[in-house]
């Protein structure tokens, strides 16, 4: 292999090479498949065009070239087993495929396969096979058409065609439908990639060993399969291709396993400086980091794909890898959390590609570190749990643990089937899948699961509307139900001794909940923010405070029996209010079992709440500067106010100018330095709206409404319009600060455009600003360091490194074309003559084209008459010939033509290309075709 391609370098080249042949780029579809409920993830290339195939769809193109992320990890597809102890399996990887519908086919098909595999990657002629169909039935045609096309390829060796049957060469989609031959491409690495070698075994395409690696399926879809066996030629004939990502990799880099491909040394190197491990004794022990980068890997797609960590379906698929990553991580001594710092490498490396694991970076890194510290309370006490169970079973000389009891391990301890399943075959033993699944099953069934999973917004407001229903009429809930008042504070008192009304686990009422559980809970009043006006959700905890009382004693709990049994958690992640009247919790059950009538505490998380009051008392100072600063029409479009940063559009024409920005954020600091007042207060709609209060267009108000007035003093700072006035007065049914200075610092990290007419701020406050400092100052003070310079000095610094670069480029360009200059004139004595005309051929080494223009004048200065030059470096080639020659027929496009090269010119001087590692060859034959044109 002459060049080393980077992993993102040869997804692009396959994509651009196949649109280059007049396919679509179409970007992959998400790893839940839309639309098809047999399938839990997508898991080939295939899905996305599934229904194009069966005539069911219609694209706008024809041919279509993708990179597909695919999971398998559950179901017939299952690769988990494997993954981490060898370097081939994965549950996430990359799929890349160019399709035809209807269009092209064997023949193009074949030969852009070898193109792309021989002269874009370089990969060697003689080392390549292709398998064609030969049906062991004798029912199919043989394909020769496929195996000719093949026979076709230049440098192709026609020997390394080999027919193979139904079970590898034969493709369908199901018992009935589309279906057809496939010629697979096979690659002969050598006999030091053979895992068998020395030993006897089959050793070739389709054997046993890892010496002949298969490359690449081409799928040629030409029948369809009826009921009773019947095959009948389609209308329209398909190509469908698949080639594994990271195996192309591995070949094309050179290395014997996937984990070794640049796909995985950034998740490598932060897992090495992490454990302090060197590269050797990593791996020695390769299996747990293998684990780890995969797991993780799939992890951050599947979040980004909407897929977070929970009990049930695709859920638990992410709870499951996430805690198995987490569990391979204390085999290689990380005690804490790690995953989200493996995740960012993830995400440089695929970002650029996958846009959509940028967009989620917050979100994968929470729910990473999230599920991590939830795993980490409880995994000590399952996997001992565990340890007793496998000791009693080998006591009884079994080998199998039941699968009830380690679905008991998941609702109790939140240990993973599959981890359970690590552990047990650690120590040759091994736990009833089966067992298992019938338990989960039942337990869904019990706790009300089933089907009714996922409802959401609307659809279910009747269910909950039922619910208010009955807690009224039991008087547990008066008529406006669930009392709401976030604006009393995050005082922990006033939400103390509440009783749990109600809990949904999988959209249906249930008494009790289970560890892990995602819950609703329902109580008599809250004090939780539930988003609006741009105000994000609060986040929180419900705790058990003490068993309700009841006169007639429940069930014989709690009664003289309190302590760790009771007690319980629940970690409030978002809000919602599903029916009028209704506003339930939203979060997960972390440690006990909540129950329906315990009384318990709700606690706002003060520190985030505060940092959200900050960010939107901002944004207000915000609103009123930029009608100051730009315009009165510079009016609020949307806001999102959350505890890092805040986001304000609004209508604007034209960019802002850095000086408008800068007096901006200067206002807003000086408003808040001006420490004022912010006073809230209810009134009518009618007298707020008449006071002059700001409302925002296309908002519904109800009669009374909640309005928030930032009043200046005499003493302030901040230009007034009168002495003592509102500086800024708006309808806001937020939570705000009690004084403005509590912002502490403003300011502006982006502004940009959103829409025709409609810019955006995004601004940082309080600690997020100060954040913010840190981070600039730090890498400040490192540019500093690096330049051995204080920190006001660095942009001199800067600047005259600069200067100091450009004068050494052009020193060098200089000290090139000396060097050119003196080979050229060694290169004169060389010049030969052909009849009466003087040719010189010479290749330059470290050239650029300019350098060779000017040679090529040089020459012309020393031969006017007769003369004929071509010059070439790397890749380019210059040729001239002097005037009289062109009148004899001699012209400078056509010699380079004529050595083989592309490109063009006037007749006494062209320019152009060769093909790498043709310049020896072209230059030999320059007198030649001097001779010729001569003629
Ligand atoms: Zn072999
Ligand atoms: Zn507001």
């Amino acid at each position: 292999m002459t060049k080393k391609f980077t992993g993102n370098e040869i997804r692009q080249t396959f994509i651009d090479f196949f649109v280059e042949h007049g396919h679509t780029a179409v970007p992959s579809m998400s790893l839940v498949p839309g639309g098809d409920s047999t399938l839990l993830f997508t898991n080939s290339g295939m899905v996305q065009f599934k229904d194009v195939f069966i005539g069911t769809d219609k694209k706008p193109y024809t041919r279509a070239v993708d990179s597909q992320k695919c999971m398998r990890v559950a179901g017939k597809h299952n690769d988990l087993e494997d993954v981490g102890r060898d370097d081939t399996h994965h549950t996430f990887f990359e799929m890349l495929g160019n399709w035809s519908f209807g269009d092209y086919y064997k023949k193009e098909a074949i030969a852009w396969s070898w193109q792309l595999l021989t002269e874009v990657w370089g990969l060697p002629k003689d080392k390549i096979y292709a398998t064609c169909f030969e049906d062991d039935k004798g029912n199919v045609p043989r394909d020769d058409e496929a195996a000719d096309a093949w026979r076709e390829q230049p440098g192709f060796n026609p020997e390394h065609v080999l027919f193979f049957g139904r079970k590898e060469n034969f493709w369908q989609m199901a018992e009935t439908g589309p279906c057809g031959p496939c010629s697979e491409i096979h690659l002969d690495r050598g006999e030091e990639f053979d895992n068998l070698r020395g030993k006897p075994h089959r050793c070739g395409v389709n054997g046993e060993c890892t010496r002949f690696l298969e490359l690449w399926n081409n799928v040629f879809i030409q029948y369809n399969l009826f009921d009773d066996g019947r095959l009948e030629p389609l209308p329209q004939k398909h190509v469908d291709t698949g080639m594994g990502f990271e195996r192309i990799v591995s070949v094309l880099q050179g290395v014997d396993s996937n984990y070794k491909t640049d796909l995985f040394t950034g998740s490598l190197e932060v897992l090495r400086s992490l454990t302090g491990h060197s590269e050797k004794q990593m791996l020695d022990n390769f299996t747990p980091y293998r684990v780890i980068c995969d797991h993780v890997r799939s992890a951050a797609f599947l979040i980004a794909d909407g897929v977070v960590p929970g009990n049930a379906g695709r859920n638990y698929v992410t709870r499951m890898i996430i805690r198995r990553a987490a569990r391979f991580g204390s085999k290689i001594g990380l005690t804490e959390p790690f995953l989200a710092k493996v995740a960012e490498a993830v995400i440089r490396q695929y970002g650029d590609f996958y846009p959509e694991l940028k967009k989620a970076t917050p979100a994968i890194l929470d729910n990473l570190t999230r599920e991590e510290i939830r795993f980490a309370r409880t995994v000590e006490a399952g996997t001992n749990h565990l340890e007793n169970l496998l000791s009693s079973l080998r006591a009884s000389s079994q080998t199998t643990l039941d699968g009830h009891k380690a679905f008991d391990l998941y609702a109790t301890y939140g240990l993973p089937f599959e981890i359970s399943r690590d552990i047990a075959r650690e120590q040759g033993l091994d736990v009833d899948e089966k067992g298992f699944n019938e338990a989960k099953e039942k337990h869904a069934l019990a706790s009300g699961g089933g089907k009714a999973m996922g409802k959401l917004g609307g659809e279910d407001a009747e269910f909950y509307a039922e619910i208010l229903k009955d807690l009224q009429s039991k008087k547990k809930l008066g008529k406006d139900g669930v009392e709401y008042d976030p604006y009393a504070g995050t005082n922990v008192e006033k939400y103390s001794g509440l009783e749990v009304l109600a809990l949904v686990v999988n959209g249906q009422l249930v008494e009790s909940a289970n560890l892990d559980d995602q819950v609703e809970v329902i109580l008599p009043k809250t004090g939780f923010y539930l988003e609006s006006g741009g105000q994000v959700d609060d986040t929180g905890y419900i705790r058990f405070l003490t068993p309700f009382p009841s006169p007639s004693g429940r069930g014989g709990r709690g009664q003289g029996e309190e302590g760790e049994g009771e007690s319980w958690e629940i970690e409030v992640t978002s809000m919602r209010r599903p029916s009028a009247g209704v506003i339930v919790h939203v979060g997960t059950v972390i440690s006990g079992q909540p129950k329906v009538g315990d009384s318990a505490v709700a606690e706002v998380d003060a520190t985030r709440r505060h940092n959200i009051m900050r960010n939107h008392t901002a944004t207000h100072l915000l609103h009123k500067a930029l009608h100051v600063v730009l315009s009165d029409q510079a009016t609020q479009a949307g806001s999102l106010v959350a505890p890092t940063y805040l986001r304000f559009d609004f209508n604007h024409p034209e960019a802002l100018t850095p000086e408008q920005l800068d007096r901006i954020e200067r206002m807003v600091n000086d408003a808040i330095a001006a420490d004022m007042p912010v006073h809230k207060e209810s009134k009518s709609l009618e007298e707020a709206k008449k006071e002059g209060a700001m409302a925002l267009f296309g908002e519904k108000y109800g009669e009374t409404v909640r309005t928030i007035s930032i009043l200046g003093s005499s003493g302030s700072e901040t230009p007034m319009e009168h002495e003592i006035t509102k500086y800024s007065y708006e309808l806001c049914g937020g939570t705000h600060l009690e004084r403005t200075s509590d912002i502490g610092a403003f300011l502006i990290v982006s502004e940009g455009s959103v829409a025709a007419n409609v810019r955006r701020i995004e601004a940082v406050t309080g600690r997020g600003a100060y954040e913010l400092i840190q981070k600039r100052f730090k890498t400040l003070k490192r540019i500093a360091s690096v330049l051995k310079t204080s920190l006001d000095e660095t942009p001199q610094k800067i600047e005259s490194g600069q200067n100091e670069i450009a004068e050494l480029k052009k020193e060098v360009a200089n000290l090139r074309a000396q060097q050119a200059l003196s080979t050229f004139n060694a290169q004169l004595s060389s010049v030969q003559a052909v009849k009466d005309v003087n040719v010189l051929a010479a290749e330059i080494a470290n050239a650029d084209a300019d350098t060779l223009r000017m040679l090529a004048d040089k020459f012309r200065e020393k031969y006017p008459k007769g003369g004929v030059a071509v010059l070439i470096t790397g890749a380019t080639v210059i040729a001239v010939v002097t005037e009289d020659l062109v009148k004899r027929g001699v012209k400078a496009g056509d010699l380079i033509t004529g050595i083989g090269g592309k490109g063009g010119g006037r007749p006494n001087m062209a320019q152009g290309s060769l093909p790498n590692g043709e310049a020896s060859n072209a230059l030999t034959r320059v007198v030649k075709v001097v001779e010729e044109k001569l003629k």
